[in-house]
């Protein structure tokens, strides 16, 4: 059994146990104070103890760029000013932080936009795995995923700091790779020659909804997964219908197909 536990991004007030068999069948709830879409946060395989996490600060380094904020963010969790937090870590371990799984995960959440410049343990070990975020390294403002389609056919992916309108990390590819659509391809294989069908049923054979008759071949897939069966009926001039109409290019593997 597996443990996701969820807390509302507008709330944040507490944390949501929810137990399943596994990760792949999760699926957000719906916050009951605000109607927010819930977030999982917290993943493992304990269930909630009453255990109380302690953060103790073993180092701080190199602030010389953002150090200001590094303080104001160990002060509020702290309570401690600047000057004692550098006397105390200088001479050993600062204990910086009590508290619940919520809290402690917030404060968490806290360190981690400035993450590379301390280093600090938590008592008992934190038994959870966080959901993946990324900080951005300017402002420290955690970054959204988020995707901008461009003209034609390309689009851009990847986490975006709002506060310096910038991207963090991101990577193109092509809309067809992301688009999520199930589009139905109807072929009707009469006439073909066999080695030719063979192969079509092969690639059909790889999505996961099909359904072949005879000649009659019905089936569903993404725009990736049946480009390239698309690129062979186009080569071997099979005729075929295809719902919704596939927007884009389709490959021109005639030359590769036919030299078989
Ligand atoms: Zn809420
Ligand atoms: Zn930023």
């Amino acid at each position: 059994m597996r443990y996701i536990f969820e807390l509302c991004p507008e709330c944040r007030d507490k944390l949501v146990e929810r137990n399943i068999d596994d990760f792949q069948e999760y699926h957000e709830s719906i916050c009951p104070n605000c109607g927010s879409m819930m977030h999982g946060v917290l993943f493992g395989k304990k269930r909630a103890e009453d255990a109380i996490y302690k953060i103790t600060l073993n180092k701080v380094r190199d602030i010389s760029k953002h150090g200001d904020r590094c303080f104001d963010i160990i002060r509020s969790i702290s309570g401690l000013d600047k000057e004692a937090v550098i006397e105390k870590t200088g001479i050993g371990d600062c204990d910086i932080f009590e508290g619940d799984l919520l809290n402690t995960y917030l404060v968490l959440r806290e360190l981690d936009k400035i993450e590379y410049m301390i280093h600090y343990n938590v008592t008992p070990e934190f038994p959870y795995a966080r959901e993946f975020s990324m900080m951005c390294p300017d402002c420290g403002e955690e970054a959204e995923y988020r995707v901008v389609y461009g003209k034609d056919e390309e689009a851009t992916g990847g986490f975006f700091c709002k506060r310096c309108n910038e991207w963090v990390m991101y990577t193109g590819f092509c809309r067809a790779d992301v688009d999520e659509t199930e589009y139905c391809i109807e072929i009707s294989a009469e006439g073909i020659e066999n080695d030719v069908k063979e192969k079509i049923l092969y690639d059909i054979g790889l999505l996961w909804e099909k359904k072949i008759e005879g000649d009659s071949i019905k089936a569903r897939g993404q725009s990736v997964e049946i480009r390239d069966i698309l690129a062979m009926l186009e080569a071997y001039n099979i005729p075929y219908i295809v719902t919704p109409l596939y927007p884009y290019e389709i490959p021109d593997m005639s030359s590769i197909y036919k030299r078989e």
